[in-house]
């Protein structure tokens, strides 16, 4: 098929589809390689799921030695993090960023076993981590109940409030921002809702669960979260805390589950997860699961009962098909790249993917393997159906 000649005029090199912090991040990797950059969003940079979510930045483990993909991409995420985060001491404190590390929080036998098997792991990378004893962790975190087995604490994770970091990273992409819902997508132009059209070399989606529009049926799924946030506690909690359970239930596909996640936030307020409610997009709380994930962070934490929830809110984890992002090329639209589906670590991971996503579609060498993130992967094993 011949290519039909690109437009001469151009509101961009780049359009990018979605204002979230993976739109933001590309936006910005883009402008890096000197492309001139229009974002189209129709609500606040950084709403969406980014908004919703913890913005924890961990590295992701692969006790697993056949399966490297999850941990090579957070490890190259969280170094270009560091990168931005080190460049200037207003980064950090812009992002509201600390690095209060994590504590895996081992409450029975097998926990342990596998928070041992983690520190290994973490070991034979050469990245810093350290069991704590039960003495060890209740000095570390004393409004924890007595009765944990153990922890494993990886320093070098942090946390960072998102929507901040997207409307910078935009900034620092000069990226013309037009506010419009993007409705469709023919080669090199975009037409949005209030009937304009724009036009660019290409077109990058980032639009989150709602890609989906655009994709043939199923590739993504809604994975809806609960999160609470306290009145500022006045104790001491200094690390994120995540119960060992969170990874046996994190997978599950058909229950709704609740896990102990507690983050400290720069002000003392406390940031309390979180919950898994598979194939569920809609933003309404669900008091009965809130009940339920709160009972669990009380278990955990029995003195988080002295204080006052200040708000409660629910955001919907963009999940795909087999638990890994869609970066690459669309398998259907020419000249549209896709960058969706990062389920509950796309804030860790935006900056990996948004590198990965710039040297695919300008073809350049590849940082990490792109080919467990191919979009294409999902046409090859179902008859594609295109949606109108
Ligand atoms: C409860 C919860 C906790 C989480 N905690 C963490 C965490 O601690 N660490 C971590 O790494 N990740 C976490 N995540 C995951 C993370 O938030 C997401 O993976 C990430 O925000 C996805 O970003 P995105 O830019 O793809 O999507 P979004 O943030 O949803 O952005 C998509 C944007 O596209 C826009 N859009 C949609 N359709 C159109 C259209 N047609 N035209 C124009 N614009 C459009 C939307 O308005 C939206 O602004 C969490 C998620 C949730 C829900």
């Amino acid at each position: 098929m011949a290519a039909s000649p690109l437009p001469t005029r151009r509101h961009a090199d780049v359009i990018v589809i979605g204002g979230g912090i993976i739109g933001a991040a590309c936006a910005r990797e883009y402008a890096r390689q000197g492309l001139s950059v229009a974002v189209v969003e129709p609500g606040p940079i950084g709403g969406g799921a980014t908004a919703a979510s913890m913005g924890h930045l961990l590295t992701v483990d692969a006790l697993d030695p056949a399966d490297q993909t999850e941990s090579d991409f957070s490890r190259r995420s969280l170094q270009l993090w560091q990168d931005w985060l080190q460049a200037q001491e207003a980064h950090r404190e812009l992002a509201e960023y600390s690095r209060c590390g994590t504590l895996w929080l081992a409450a029975d036998a097998e926990e342990l076993d596998l928070a041992e098997r983690k520190c290994a792991w973490f070991g034979g990378q050469g990245l810093a981590a350290e069991m704590l004893k039960p003495e060890a962790l209740f000095e570390a975190e004393p409004l924890l109940r007595r009765d944990l087995w153990g922890a494993l604490r990886v320093p070098g994770d942090g946390r960072v409030y998102p929507p901040r970091v997207a409307g910078r990273w935009l900034q620092e992409a000069q990226a013309k921002l037009f506010r419009a819902r993007a409705v469709g997508f023919d080669g090199a132009s975009v037409r949005l809702d209030n009937g304009r059209e724009l036009w660019g070399a290409m077109t990058v989606i980032c639009t989150g669960l709602a890609a989906q529009q655009h994709l043939p049926a199923g590739w993504l799924l809604p994975k809806k979260g609960h999160l609470a946030i306290t009145q500022r506690h006045p104790g001491r909690v200094q690390h994120q805390l995540v119960e060992l359970g969170y990874l046996k239930r994190a997978h599950l596909v058909d229950q709704d589950t609740v896990s102990f996640n507690l983050q400290p936030r720069p002000g003392g307020q406390l940031l309390i997860g979180s919950s898994r409610q598979i194939g569920r997009e809609d933003r309404e709380l669900d008091p009965a699961l809130l009940k339920q994930m709160l009972r669990q962070a009380l278990h955990y934490m029995p003195g988080l009962g002295e204080l006052s929830l200040l708000r409660c809110w629910t955001g919907v984890r963009p999940a795909s098909r087999d638990g890994q992002p869609l970066i690459g090329a669309h398998p259907l639209l020419r000249r549209c790249w896709l960058a969706t589906g990062h389920e509950g670590l796309g804030i860790t991971t935006a900056l990996a993917t948004a590198e990965l996503l710039v040297q695919l579609s300008l073809g350049q060498p590849c940082s990490l393997d792109p080919s467990p993130f191919r979009p294409e992967r999902f046409s090859e094993s179902q008859h594609v159906v295109v949606p109108a």
